[in-house]
C-alpha cells in the first residue's frame, strides 16, 4: 500500500478526503472577466482558481495571453476572494516574478518534456501541477515528476489532461486508465482535466463524473462567462449555468465514493 501524499496550496489540501475544484478561465483576459468567474465558481464550491497568463498557443497568430501585465489583477482578485491562484510558468525566467502570483505552478502540456523547466521548478517551495504530455506515455509522465523531485521538491499533483490517440471526434482523450494508475502505482494526488481531455463543453460534466468515479482527487475546469466570446478555448469551457450543473451532479456522486461533497 502506497503511503500518500497530501499536498498543500495554501490553505487548501489536495489528495486528502476532501474533492478539490480548481475552476477559472482558460485565460485571464480582463479584471472584470477574471473578477466575474472566480468569483462564480467560488461561489459554487471551488476551492482554487485557474487562470493562464501566458499561453503557449498552436497558431501564433492567436492570443497568447495578458503575460506580466495581468499580474497585478491576478494578485488583486485571488486576495479579494481569498482563494489559491494556479497558472502556467512556460519559461524558468518567469519564475522570480511569478512566484508572488500564484501559489502553485502550472506545467503545461507542451512542458512536460522540458526538462530546465522542471528542474527550475525542483528548487521552488511552491507546489506544482504536471499535466501530462499529449502524446506522453504513462511511464515519461511520472518520470517528470521524478525530475522534479529529484532536484529538491516533492509537492507534485499530477493532472492528465488527455492524449492524443487516432480518434479526432474530440479534441484529445481523456485517458482515465492512467487516473486509476497513477493512483495506484505513485504516491501524487491526481487531478483530471476534462476541458482540456475531451475538448467539447458538452462532455466535460460527464467526463468529470467519471473522473471522479476512477479515483481522481479532483478536477480542472475551464469556465468562462460567455464561451462564444472567449480568447482561448471557448469550445471547451462551461458558462456558469453549465458549471453549476457539474458542481449539483457531483455533490451527488461525491458521498457514494467515501469523498466529501462540497
Ligand atoms: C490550460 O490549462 O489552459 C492548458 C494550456 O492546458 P494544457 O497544457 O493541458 O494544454
Ligand atoms: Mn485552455
Amino acid at each position: 500500500m502506497i503511503s500518500r501524499n497530501t499536498i498543500r496550496i495554501g490553505q487548501l489540501e489536495v489528495g486528502g478526503p476532501q474533492f478539490t475544484v480548481i475552476a477559472g478561465p482558460c485565460s485571464v483576459e480582463s479584471r472584470e472577466q477574471f473578477f466575474q468567474t472566480s468569483s462564480f465558481v467560488k461561489s459554487k464550491g471551488a476551492q482554487a482558481l485557474r487562470g493562464g497568463l501566458f499561453k503557449l498557443r498552436t497558431d501564433p497568430s492567436t492570443f497568447q495571453g495578458l503575460g506580466v501585465n495581468a499580474y497585478q489583477l491576478a494578485k488583486e482578485v485571488k486576495s479579494e476572494l481569498g482563494l489559491p491562484f494556479i497558472s502556467e510558468i512556460t519559461d524558468p525566467r518567469q519564475m522570480s516574478d511569478l512566484d508572488d502570483v500564484v501559489d502553485a505552478y502550472q506545467v503545461g502540456s507542451r512542458n512536460m518534456h522540458n526538462y530546465s523547466l522542471l528542474k527550475e521548478l525542483g528548487m521552488s517551495n511552491k507546489p506544482v501541477l504536471l499535466k501530462r504530455g499529449l502524446a506522453a506515455l504513462f511511464k515519461e509522465w511520472i518520470l517528470a515528476a521524478e525530475h522534479i523531485v529529484k532536484s529538491g521538491n516533492d509537492q507534485i499533483i499530477l493532472c492528465e489532461r488527455g492524449i492524443r490517440t487516432f480518434e479526432t471526434s474530440t479534441r484529445n482523450t481523456l485517458d482515465l486508465n492512467s487516473v486509476a494508475l497513477a493512483k495506484q502505482e505513485t504516491h501524487f494526488p491526481v487531478l483530471a482535466d476534462p476541458s482540456h481531455g475531451t475538448g467539447m463543453a458538452s462532455l466535460v460534466t460527464p467526463m468529470a463524473l467519471a473522473s471522479a468515479a476512477a479515483g481522481a482527487d479532483g478536477l480542472l475546469i475551464e469556465v468562462h462567462p460567455d464561451p462564444s466570446k472567449a480568447l482561448s478555448d471557448g469550445f471547451q469551457s462551461l458558462n456558469f449555468e453549465q458549471f453549476e450543473n457539474l458542481m449539483n451532479r457531483l455533490n451527488l456522486v461525491l458521498p457514494a465514493l467515501d469523498r466529501k461533497s462540497f
